[in-house]
């Protein structure tokens, strides 16, 4: 048997949960007149308090709430708009670079051997190729990121 009076917490403990409470309180509680009464009040409050009615709302707020919501967009897998773009804007951007030093690129494919220019031209286009692999990869990665839904 402990000594001291009995916590609020202890208190609490044993007027919710009396079956589980600890023996060492409940044997306090036989001996100490000042540890019951405190019981008792937890106990006459907690039972006010299931007897309080559940508060009830005149709405329905569950429709109020999903009504304000907008309704989730189905996620396009494969972005063919994107494809699109993405080749035309290559197709600028090479288109621009060939039409700054595209005279002089073609002199300079001119003066060389047919095999150097044949190298010279595959080992661009296999260059070209993987990046663009690694670029459309590297986008739908990203894509997938963001995909909420
Ligand atoms: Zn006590």
């Amino acid at each position: 048997m402990t000594t001291r009076h009995l916590s609020e917490e202890d208190l609490q403990q044993v007027a919710l949960e009396p079956a589980a409470s600890a023996p060492i309180l409940v044997d306090h509680l036989q001996v100490c007149s000042h540890c019951r009464v405190r019981l008792r009040n937890y106990q006459l409050l907690f039972t006010q308090l299931k007897a309080i009615p559940q508060p009830t709302l005149d709405v329905d707020l569950a429709s109020l709430v999903l009504a304000k919501i907008d309704p989730p967009k189905a996620a396009r897998l494969e972005s063919d708009w994107f494809d699109y773009r993405f080749g035309l804007g290559l197709a600028a951007g090479l288109g621009s670079v060939l039409y700054c030093i595209g005279k002089t690129l073609w002199l300079t494919l001119m003066a060389g051997s047919p095999m150097v220019v044949g190298l010279m031209l595959t080992t661009v286009v296999i260059v070209f190729g993987f990046l663009l692999l690694d670029q459309r990869r590297s986008h739908q990665r990203r894509m997938k990121t963001l995909s909420l839904y």
